[in-house]
């Protein structure tokens, strides 16, 4: 019963966001508001998802000063995805066993899977050992454990905060526009940056490389660079591979706030 309860809140509340998206250009629409929530999905989805939850915690690529630490989770914790212990074990899983019958986010299964059909198969998730027994260096790390029960309030409060404060089209824009293209963007290196693009590495999984979805997703899209190497701190290898993420984690080891 449980489950389902959470099944359904979890359709909502992506019904919710999508419909919100959609809403904002027909009814509400805002060039201003635009404009800000695409600088917050940037923010967000490069510093909090990208640097944070993938480099920094999931492959301990760098490790950032504790204050900037709590404020890249405040961050992630707003790109509305999940806590960073969850977040970091189902990607962990994705590495551990890409494009195979366990890796719940392959595109195997096709495309809409891989982007977010795998978010409603939490009992699949739930039977395998790596959510049994989550990774030790997570689970006790007490600032982890603090944000991934902060995570759903800390989201909560927000929306609230922009209705009361900026009425209906502020939430639409700062809320529903700006949770939906970080969620698809994120979701996308699942999808299409296993199903389309180029290959710099003849790696075991189906990983491609995209400029476009690169741009997007703060350096993400280099997916086939990132599974070549993923403890590294960049994802763009060539020349002509822009790697935003990577260009913030640069400017945070030389102002010594990350090593
Ligand atoms: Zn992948
Ligand atoms: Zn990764």
């Amino acid at each position: 019963m449980y489950k389902f309860i959470q099944l359904i809140f979890l359709s909502l509340f992506l019904l919710f966001i999508h419909i919100g998206a959609v809403l904002a250009f027909t009814n509400y629409f805002s060039l201003n508001l635009m404009l800000i929530a695409i600088l917050l999905w940037q923010l967000f989805g490069t510093i909090g998802i990208s640097v944070c939850y993938h480099r920094e915690l999931t492959h301990r690529a760098f490790k950032s000063h504790p204050i900037i630490r709590v404020i890249h989770l405040t961050l992630a914790s707003l790109a509305g995805q999940a806590g960073p212990i969850l977040w970091c074990t189902v990607h962990r899983t994705h590495h551990k066993y890409s494009d195979t019958e366990k890796d719940i986010q392959s595109t195997l299964e096709g495309f809409w899977k891989s982007h977010l059909g795998w978010l409603f198969q939490q009992d699949k998730r739930k039977k395998m050992e790596e959510f049994i027994n989550p990774p030790k260096d997570l689970i006790n790390d007490p600032t982890l454990v603090l944000f991934q029960k902060l995570f759903a309030p800390l989201l909560l409060m927000t929306f609230i905060a922009l209705y009361y404060f900026g009425g209906v089209d502020m939430l639409l824009w700062l809320g529903c526009f700006r949770l939906m293209i970080t969620l698809n963007s994120t979701w996308a290196i699942n999808s299409i940056g296993h199903m389309y693009g180029y290959r710099n590495y003849e790696t075991s999984d189906l990983s491609k490389n995209s400029k476009l979805l690169a741009m997007i997703s703060g350096g993400e899209g280099f997916h086939n660079n990132h599974h070549k190497t993923p403890t590294a701190i960049n994802m763009g290898h060539k020349k002509g591979e822009f790697d935003l993420g990577h260009c913030y984690i640069r400017l945070l080891i030389k102002l010594n706030l990350a090593k």
